[in-house]
Formats: C-alpha cells, sequence, structure tokens
C-alpha cells in the first residue's frame, strides 16, 4: 500500500443509516410489487429488491450521503424502476421507417392466420413428422410443398431455415466438388453477412466467374462449361441496379443452355413473390413461377420478404433435383421447426387467393393502402401534434421502400409527419428525441432527416398511429 492511501481520511459508515434499510421481506411484502410478483413470478422480484438492497448497503459503506436510500419508499422507487426496465430484449417496435422489410426490425409482420396457426401447433403436440392416417412416422414438410407445387407449379419443394441456408445447401447437394458458372455483375452481397463468394467457400462448390460486372452474354457462359460444371447460377441482384451499358442473360436462356449441356440451371430470385398474384403495387421483382415457367431447375427465394410469411428458405424445383437436396446430410441442420412450417403453412393458404392476401398478409395491406389515405392519416397526427401539445408539426409526402434487398430502386410513394425540434422538455435534437421514443413501450422507431423527425406511415398498423401520439405525448411531457 502507498502511504498516500494510508494517509486518506476513513470515512467511518454511519451504522444507523444500514439499520434503516427496510429488511427484504418487509419490501417484498408491499402492496407495489404484488403486481410485479403476480407478473414475473416471486423469484425475479426477489432477486431485484436483493439488488437493490445490497447496492444501498454499499453505498453507505463507501460514506456515501445515505438519505437517497434509507427509507422505504426510495428502496420501492428503486425496485420499480429497475422492474420496469427488466423488459424482454427482443420487443414490438412500431416501424415508422418507411422500410417495409426492414431486416433490423424484422422484416415481414405475419399474417394474423399465421400468428394463429402457429399458436395452436406451438402449445401442445403435433403431427409434425407423423403420418395420423397410417400412425406411422410422415414427412414434417409435406403440407407446405403440396401448396408451394399449387402456387408456383413447380414439381417439387423443400423450406428450410432461410434463403442463404438454401443456397448453401442446393450448392453443396448439387455441385459439391464441382464448378458453378455465375455472372461477375451477380455476386451479390445482403446485409453485410450474406457474401454470395462465402457462402460458395463453405458449400464446398467451386465458384467459376464470366463476363464481367456490367455485361455478361450468354457465349461467357457457354465457353465456360466444361466436364467441372455442374450447373448455371442466376442471382437477382436483390439491393443494386447496374445501370447504364449493360447486358445480362435472362433465365429462360440461360436454362436452355443448360439443358442443351446436360448441366442445372438455378435460379436464386431473392425476394420471392411465388406468382401468379403478386403483392399490389411491385412490378419489377421476378416470381418463382415465372423462373419455373422458363426452365429452371430450381428457383430458390425467402420466405420472409415479398411473400410476407416467416423467416426461411424455398427450393422449388424438379422432383429429382428436390430429392437430391433433401437427401443431404446438411438438410436436417438447415431444416425448420414447427412454428415457422405452421406459419408459412397459413401464409401461403393466404397467398392462393391475391384478394385475400392484399387484405391479410401485413405487407401486401401495407402496399395496397392508396398514398393519398396516408395522407389524410398524416395530416390528422400532425394536427393533433401541432394542436395539443404545440409542436412544429406537419405532413409530408414521402418515400417508403420495400427494403430486406428488394426492389432499391422502387420507391414507393408515401406519406410523413414530420416534427422540427426542439420539442418540448429536454428534447434539443431530434436524435436525441428518437432514442427516447426508441427506448419507449413499444418503441417507435423513425427517421432523423435534415435534423427533423420524420415518421412514414406506409409500414405502420392503422391501429398503431395513436399509440405514435402517446408515445409523442409521453415524451414531451417528460
Ligand atoms: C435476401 C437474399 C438472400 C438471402 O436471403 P435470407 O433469407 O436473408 O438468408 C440471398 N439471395 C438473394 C438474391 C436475396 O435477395
Amino acid at each position: 500500500m502507498s502511504d498516500d492511501l494510508d494517509d486518506r481520511p476513513i470515512e467511518r459508515p454511519d451504522s444507523s443509516a444500514f439499520r434503516r434499510l427496510p429488511p427484504v421481506h418487509a419490501v417484498l411484502g408491499r402492496p407495489e410489487l404484488a403486481e410485479a410478483i403476480e407478473a414475473k413470478g416471486r423469484e425475479t422480484v426477489l432477486g431485484v429488491v436483493r439488488a437493490v438492497l445490497d447496492e444501498a448497503r454499499a453505498a453507505i459503506a463507501r460514506g456515501v450521503d445515505p438519505t437517497a436510500v434509507d427509507d422505504d419508499d426510495a428502496v420501492i422507487r428503486s425496485v420499480c424502476e429497475r422492474l420496469e426496465q427488466d423488459r424482454p430484449t427482443l420487443r414490438p417496435v412500431i416501424n415508422a421507417t418507411g422500410v417495409l422489410l426492414h431486416t433490423g426490425l424484422g422484416r415481414a409482420p405475419l399474417a394474423r392466420e399465421a400468428v394463429e396457426a402457429v399458436a395452436r401447433v406451438a402449445v401442445g403436440y403435433s403431427n409434425l413428422e407423423f403420418d395420423l392416417d397410417q400412425g406411422t412416422r410422415g414427412r414434417r414438410s409435406i403440407g407446405v410443398a403440396a401448396l408451394l407445387r399449387r402456387l408456383t407449379g413447380a414439381e417439387a419443394a423443400a423450406v428450410v431455415n432461410n434463403n442463404a441456408g438454401a443456397t448453401m445447401l442446393a450448392l453443396r447437394a448439387l455441385a459439391k466438388g464441382r464448378e458453378v458458372i455465375v455472372s461477375r455483375g451477380q455476386l451479390v452481397e445482403i446485409g453485410g453477412s450474406y457474401r454470395l463468394p462465402e457462402v460458395f467457400e463453405s458449400s464446398g462448390a467451386r465458384l467459376h466467374e464470366v463476363g464481367t460486372t456490367n455485361k455478361t452474354r450468354l457465349g461467357d457462359y457457354e465457353r465456360a462449361i466444361g466436364p467441372e460444371t455442374a450447373a448455371l447460377l442466376r442471382v437477382h441482384p436483390s439491393n443494386y441496379r447496374i445501370v447504364g451499358f449493360t447486358e445480362s442473360v435472362g433465365i429462360a436462356e440461360l436454362a436452355k443452355l443448360g439443358r442443351s449441356r446436360g448441366i442445372l440451371t438455378i435460379d436464386d430470385i431473392g425476394s420471392g413473390a411465388l406468382g401468379p398474384g403478386r403483392p399490389p403495387g411491385i412490378v419489377g421483382e421476378p416470381t418463382v413461377a415465372e423462373a419455373i415457367e422458363a426452365g429452371a431447375d430450381l428457383v430458390l427465394c425467402s420466405g420472409d420478404k415479398l411473400l410476407g410469411g416467416p423467416q426461411c428458405g424455398l427450393l422449388i424445383g424438379r422432383a429429382e433435383v428436390v430429392r437430391r437436396i433433401e437427401a443431404d446430410p446438411m438438410m436436417r441442420a438447415l431444416r425448420v421447426d414447427k412454428m415457422t412450417l405452421a406459419a408459412l403453412e397459413a401464409t401461403l393458404r393466404l397467398a392462393m387467393d391475391p384478394d385475400r392476401a392484399a387484405r391479410s398478409i401485413p405487407l401486401w395491406r401495407f402496399l395496397s393502402v392508396p398514398v393519398e389515405r396516408l395522407g389524410d392519416r398524416a395530416g390528422r397526427l400532425a394536427d393533433r401534434l401541432r394542436g395539443s401539445m404545440g409542436l412544429a408539426a406537419t405532413s409530408e409526402g414521402a418515400f417508403a421502400y420495400l427494403g430486406g434487398g428488394s426492389a432499391p430502386d422502387e420507391a414507393i410513394a408515401s406519406a410523413c409527419v414530420r416534427i422540427e425540434p426542439p420539442l418540448p422538455g429536454r428534447w434539443a435534437t431530434a436524435a436525441e428525441a428518437s432514442r427516447a421514443l426508441r427506448l419507449g413501450t413499444p418503441g417507435v422507431v423513425c427517421r432523423v432527416q435534415h435534423g427533423a423527425l420524420w415518421f412514414d406511415l406506409r409500414a405502420v398498423f392503422e391501429e398503431d398511429d395513436e399509440v405514435i401520439v402517446q408515445a409523442i405525448d409521453a415524451l414531451v411531457r417528460g
């Protein structure tokens, strides 16, 4: 120990301060905590009470002025505050960003029908892999495969955890140790963690790049085909566009070439509208049905992009190709659980009827709301924020985007509420106010643009307009 440490004055804890702290059982018995005990369990609340009392004792021992913690009410207040902050880590938010398939916010919200289907199989047992008719082992994706066949006209279908998994599995099962030819203009990166060359590496298939970034012709593929070639892969440039002097080969031409040379053609269409119906207003994105019709042997896509279903990857195509994929040991590692299957089956049933899908699948519903209606909602919200809260709020036209790596240049007309800071209270800047809104219950996630808060209504459920008003009200009242 150094001398100067020894020289420090010793603060003597005030022992009466310790005695003034209430005992654990007295705090637990307080009526203010009854509801929390009911909701979170006695053990959880007990843990928080102990932690608060321990900290109070430690503070007193350090000689900190104990007046802040020396009465029951202060302890109860701390316990209640702590319990309020003890929310689930994964929790609902309102998406006012204007990005419909926001990967950070969980991509597609599920239809009520899908949620109910999940609840039905999740609370008890189900015939996940059991043939109720025969009383023998059954196949887990039999129901969704039948629906996918009907929706796309394909012979067979399989489901895995996501499209990254579908791509890796397809490359592995169909081309491990061999070559797959891909255009240089289609080596996509999606969301930072999905990069096609890396997916190739982990699959064991070899990537054979052809053409240039902006131009790849049929002859480039033709010349690249050799004895090592297992497949031709086309990848939809979901989240970018190559513009200017460009050339790429369509799936029909590619499939024709593949067939004539006895190799497979795989089409990763990405966002995955199945067809024949498409989400309202979406014109540029390919559908699975089109790719199958054009002759692709296998089509890959995500379940939680344009289909508006649960996170999963769909592999749809010729029966013999899907059989080889299902026989791969990696299939077992990537398979989906009963909750995903239930949500997917319910979503596919809705997708069978495009009118019903547009009413029931949230993504489709968001896309089908006329912009005038969004403008009316934004106008009403801005009026209330101006009138009762005195905020500098206006209603503005804006553009929303699909997101999730889909249709990057397809701007969707939308409407926003714009609030110009400062907001009353301690909210001098939009960044501070938007952080507080994100941390509320439920969190509201908006855009901060040119120093103002923008709440885009394209991906906001109409009943949540009121929740946004209340969140802002709570914020400015402090
Ligand atoms: C989104 C996307 C993927 C990745 O799909 P996940 O379901 O996110 O794994 C792969 N390829 C394309 C073309 C995509 O658009």
